[in-house]
């Protein structure tokens, strides 16, 4: 993730990082109330979901399409994953690719995963995959969006996007 650090300012995402405290104090990990409440999926942005794991948007992405997978359980790193999570994350990433390829046309990605407050983890108790879709020339992106910040109706249009897409695919059904 260090590429999209400097590669992609995303100063909207100042708010969250201002936020964080103040949200993960009130609501706990945002990660568990998603995976805990399916039939809110829709307003949480939840793609799909298998046994053990699942796909969101990222409310703050570095791009369009950026997502976020992760495992059911609680966990701040991978050696206290099972193994069905950890094979589940790597299916899920395999098929987030394939879905970002298939959407927003996404021509490269940043896969990554940050472990611990220094290295940038957000939600360092509930570790996360990054997929964050890339296309070519888009270190401009800052020049093009400006301090934009990405408004609701998009990450809802293309939520409905990306879940239709997925049942076309099949992915949740694998
Ligand atoms: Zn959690």
């Amino acid at each position: 993730m260090a590429d999209v650090n400097r590669n992609l300012w995303a100063p909207w995402r100042m708010e969250f990082i201002r936020g964080l405290g103040e949200e993960q104090a009130e609501r706990g990990c945002f990660l568990c109330d998603y995976w805990t409440h399916p039939e809110r999926d829709a307003e949480h942005h939840v793609v799909w979901r298998t046994a053990s794991a699942f796909v969101v948007m990222n409310r703050f992405p570095y791009t369009n399409g950026h997502l976020l997978i992760a495992p059911a359980s609680h966990q701040g790193d991978y050696e206290h994953l099972s193994e069905t999570e950890l094979l589940d994350l790597q299916r899920l990433t395999r098929d987030a690719v394939r879905l970002l390829r298939e959407t927003v046309k996404a021509q490269g990605f940043n896969v990554g995963v940050n472990l611990g407050h220094c290295a940038g983890a957000g939600l360092p108790d509930h570790m996360h995959v990054h997929v964050v879709p890339r296309w070519n020339g888009d270190t401009n992106y800052m020049a093009v969006l400006g301090d934009t910040r990405v408004i609701p109706d998009g990450l809802d249009s293309l939520y409905l996007t990306l879940t239709e897409k997925v049942k076309t695919l099949g992915i949740a059904n694998e």
